[in-house]
């Protein structure tokens, strides 16, 4: 079966209560781009990429369309099957990874209807469909932090991310400590997300004053050498995010020990294909981490979800979705939702979700046909 059209769609999709606010910026408005794949037989896959703004990472709205635009043509004739997709569009483009997995996304989700299979069941096998999410708070006020922790806690949610960083380091100091005086005992994990914000001499504070306090240290700092540097001398764990950006960063920090697990996004590795290799590599050294939308609606969501249900449960840090964040659903029947902490799986063919594609208006680009 082979790949006959290639759509490429615009959406906005507007924050609830905005902006978010992280250490990189304010998030008013997500602009995502949809991907829909045509096989020969007329069956169709989507696909979805969504850069949180243009300074979380080295990735931008309008450069991934640009980079779907480069490759969409080329892919015409192109067998559906995942493997042969990636390696087709890698012959089309160097990097761009999170604009490749919006095609990768889409492959996925043709090949499991193809197939009448799950996307779970294509990567190896759901062990749950009930997926464990986390709740990221953003950078705010100690008090007000700590009162969503406890909220959170009470929701049912089985782990925290706390955002810290772009201010004083006292001020994010108090805030762990808050949080961790209304959530101790109950059996909530704590993270602390720096999102590269914190210099080293403050990771290295915030350990010290810290000691009892039993949180992991996400991208505290900016870069891979940063992470290197204060490794040693840190007694909390470290997590890899956005300095994880392909699979060879990730071996290199796996095999030099530089960190203790990864916040690990679908969109900045490459997909599902690549995620899945990453995946194994984690559990080959027992290493937790999450498997994270960057933002989007329903298909990056069920993306994550599909492959958070086929992690070992002891290695799963959750699946963190926009959708508490982000106005409504591409699906309106069965798009996904978070109740209890959990993202109630779906089971249906490919990605399993279904979205109104009048909602996203016409095609801005027309492949093949
Ligand atoms: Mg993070």
């Amino acid at each position: 079966m082979r790949i006959k059209e290639v759509h490429l769609y615009q959406h906005d999709l507007p924050v609830k209560n905005g902006p978010y606010t992280m250490a990189s910026g304010a998030v008013y408005a997500l602009d995502t781009t949809l991907v829909k794949l045509v096989a020969e037989d007329g069956t169709i896959g989507w696909g979805e990429t969504c850069p949180v703004g243009p300074t979380y990472a080295e990735a931008h709205a309008a450069g991934a369309r640009a980079a779907l635009m480069a490759m969409a043509q080329g892919l015409i004739g192109t067998d559906i099957w995942p493997l042969a997709v990636n390696r087709k569009m890698h012959t089309l483009l160097n990097g761009h990874n999170y604009a490749k997995a919006a095609i990768d996304i889409a492959a996925h989700d043709l090949a499991g209807k193809c197939l009448g299979v799950n996307v779970a069941d294509l990567l190896g096998g759901a062990v749950t469909d009930r997926v464990a999410s986390y709740y990221a708070s953003g950078v705010g006020a100690p008090d007000d932090i700590a009162a969503l922790a406890k909220q959170k806690v009470q929701e049912g949610y089985p782990r925290l991310q706390v955002k810290v960083g772009g201010r004083p380091v006292e001020i994010d100091i108090e805030t762990i400590s808050k949080v961790w005086e209304v959530i101790k005992g109950s059996g909530m994990r704590l993270a602390v997300d720096g999102n590269r914000g914190w210099t080293t001499r403050d990771a290295l504070r915030v350990s010290r004053e810290c000691p009892h306090i039993p949180f992991i240290m996400e991208q505290p700092c900016n870069s891979y050498q940063d992470l290197e540097k204060i490794r040693p001398q840190v007694s909390h764990g470290i997590y890899m995010d956005e300095n994880s950006v392909d699979l060879n960063v990730v071996i290199s920090a796996v095999g030099t020990n530089l960190v203790d697990g990864f916040g690990m996004k679908v969109t900045r590795i490459g997909g599902l294909h690549t995620m899945r290799t990453f995946r194994d590599i984690c559990e080959a050294r027992n290493l937790p981490h999450t498997c994270d939308d960057s933002w989007g609606g329903d298909i990056i969501a069920a993306a994550c979800t599909q492959i958070g249900a086929t992690v070992k449960p002891e290695l799963f840090e959750g699946a963190w979705l926009a959708a508490p964040y982000i106005e409504g659903n591409y699906d309106p029947s069965n798009g996904i939702q978070i109740e209890g902490g959990h993202i109630k799986r779906p089971t249906g063919p490919g990605l399993g979700v279904t979205p109104d594609e009048t909602k996203f208006g016409s095609p801005i680009a027309s492949y093949g046909g």
